[in-house]
C-alpha cells in the first residue's frame, strides 16, 4: 500500500512563503494499492495529484487508457471538494470514479458536487465533466469493497458529520482521520476504529495554546479539530505504528515545532507535507 499526500492543510488553501516547507493546499491524500486508485478528499491538492495523473498517462507511466478510481470524501466543507473542478482526469471521456461521502439529511454527494459548480460559483457544469462519474452516499459502518481492498466508513466529532475510514489491504492498515475534535478524552470510536493500524492520518491541527484561546484570546473549542496532543494520545491508545499529523492550520515554522514536540511523546510521528510518500510493507 502506498500512500502519497498532496494536500494536507486545512479550512483554506495558504499558499506562500510561511507555508514551503509543509504546503498549503487543503487535503488530497492518494493511496495505491496494486492497482487500484483511492483518494481521500478532493481539496485544493487533488490539482496536484491529477496533473501528475494526466502526466504520468501521456509518458507511459500508467498503460492504462481507462482510469478507473474511488474518491471517499470525509465529509462536504469546502476544503474538502473545492479541488474537484479542478481535477483533470475528470475531464477524460475514458476514465470513471465514484465518489463516496456521508448521507446527510438534505444533502447528498451529488447536490453538493453539483452545486459548488452551478452559476454563479463556476463556468463549467458537473456534467461538463467527461469521465463517467459515479455518486454513493455512505451510512456509518458501511464498507465497500474495491478488489481485495476494503474500506470502512465510521462517523468521527465534527460539526454536520464526518466520516473517518479504515482501509484494510491484506494486513495491512490505514486510518484517514481528517477532521475529527477530541474535546477532552479521546474518542474510544476512533480508539477502536484505528486499532493496530500501521499507519495514523489524524487531525492535528492547534497546538493546546490556541485550542483553549491562551495567548490570543479565541478560543477554537467545538470548530471541530484536534490539537497534536489529542492525536498523540489517540495513537498511543490504538497502538498505532506511525502517526501523521494533518489538516494543518499554522506556518511552517509551528508545524516543525508541533512535530518536534509530538515526537517526544511518539517518536514514529511525521507532520505531513505534500509529497511525502509512505509504503505500508
Ligand atoms: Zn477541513
Ligand atoms: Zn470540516
Amino acid at each position: 500500500m502506498l500512500v502519497k499526500f498532496w494536500g494536507v492543510h486545512g479550512s483554506l488553501p495558504r499558499p506562500g512563503p510561511s507555508t514551503l516547507k509543509y504546503g498549503g493546499n487543503t487535503p488530497c491524500v492518494e493511496v495505491r494499492c496494486g492497482k487500484n486508485l483511492i483518494i481521500f478528499d478532493a481539496g485544493s491538492g487533488i490539482r496536484e495529484l491529477g496533473e501528475d495523473m494526466v502526466r504520468r498517462r501521456r509518458v507511459g507511466e500508467i498503460h492504462e487508457t481507462n482510469i478507473t478510481g474511488h474518491i471517499f470524501f470525509s465529509h462536504l466543507h469546502w476544503d474538502h471538494v473545492q479541488g474537484f473542478p479542478f481535477f483533470a482526469p475528470a475531464f477524460q471521456n475514458s476514465n470513471e470514479f465514484h465518489l463516496y461521502a456521508v448521507r446527510g439529511l438534505n444533502s447528498t454527494i451529488h447536490r453538493i458536487m453539483s452545486d459548488q459548480m452551478d452559476q454563479p460559483n463556476f463556468p463549467i457544469t458537473l456534467k461538463d465533466m467527461g469521465a463517467a462519474l459515479f455518486f454513493h452516499d455512505l451510512n456509518s459502518g458501511d464498507t465497500v469493497t474495491i478488489d481485495e481492498v476494503v474500506v470502512r466508513a465510521e462517523r468521527v466529532n465534527h460539526p454536520g458529520g464526518c466520516f473517518g475510514y479504515r482501509v484494510e489491504s491484506g494486513e495491512k492498515i490505514m486510518i484517514y482521520a481528517s477532521d475529527t475534535e477530541i474535546v477532552e478524552e479521546i474518542d474510544p470510536r476512533v480508539v477502536e476504529f484505528a486499532r493496530n493500524a500501521d499507519l495514523l492520518i489524524h487531525d492535528g491541527m492547534f497546538t493546546p495554546e490556541q485550542y483553549h484561546g491562551i495567548g490570543d484570546d479565541f478560543s477554537r473549542e467545538s470548530w471541530g479539530h484536534s490539537t497534536w496532543e489529542g492525536a498523540v494520545r489517540t495513537a498511543v491508545a490504538a497502538a498505532a505504528k506511525h502517526l501523521v499529523i494533518f489538516h494543518h492550520g499554522n506556518d511552517d515554522a509551528t508545524v516543525q515545532e508541533i512535530e518536534r514536540k509530538a515526537r517526544e511523546r511518539f517518536p514514529k510521528t511525521t507532520a505531513a507535507y505534500e509529497g511525502l510518500e509512505i509504503e505500508i510493507y
